[in-house]
């Protein structure tokens, strides 16, 4: 996390909790001050520890806490324009070329577009397993984020330098997957993997 600009979960617990070291918190609260994301997060977490304390009279595992918060994190304000990608190429229903029975283990292959970014998945199905790789095709693509939700959880990964991303195994579900850069969000809200 040492390239967010923003304050790691883990410290706004903290500050929420009371508890943050005397060395980070005047760079936190300097933080704080200007960033609008944080606040969120923060008064999330606030209002969360309140509630969890009203239930228990212990300390409310951090586990729980990062859990609970994800409740949250769809009402942090999203700043960034959201542009939702729309399937332009499924290779399962691409015709007899594609959906030959020898190729039933490769990989599925799934182009996405929004506007000007397209998105190139692989869908591959193992032992009730997925695994999802690809390639964000785009002019460029610094500080990228991919991340993949759902109802077992999110998983987040970075884009190397040729805009690709591997994710590792994941049970086969309904996801919606992000990809978060500077100065746009692309989404697939919908992303059913299967085999
Ligand atoms: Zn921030």
């Amino acid at each position: 996390m040492t390239n967010s600009p923003h304050i790691s979960l883990e410290s706004l617990a903290d500050i929420a909790e009371e508890r943050a070291s005397l060395e980070t918190l005047p760079d936190a609260e300097s933080h704080l001050a200007v960033c609008e994301t944080c606040n969120a997060t923060l008064q999330n977490l606030r209002r969360l520890l309140f509630l969890m304390k009203n239930d228990t009279t212990e300390d409310v595992p951090r586990d729980v806490l990062m859990s609970a918060l994800n409740i949250f994190s769809p009402a942090t304000p999203a700043r960034l324009p959201r542009i939702i990608a729309v399937l332009t190429f499924d290779s399962r229903s691409a015709g007899p070329a594609f959906g030959m029975r020898s190729i039933r283990t490769a990989s599925r292959q799934l182009l996405y577009r929004a506007q000007e970014t397209a998105l190139d998945l692989r869908v591959t199905v193992e032992n009730e397993e997925c695994r999802l790789a690809g390639q964000v095709i785009r002019d460029n693509c610094p500080g990228a984020q991919i991340e993949l939700s759902g109802a077992t959880g999110t998983v987040t990964t970075e884009l190397n330098e040729l805009c690709e991303f591997s994710f590792p195994a994941i049970p086969l579900g309904m996801y919606s997957l992000r990809v978060r850069m500077p100065d746009v969000e692309i989404e697939i809200p919908e992303l059913e993997l299967k085999d």
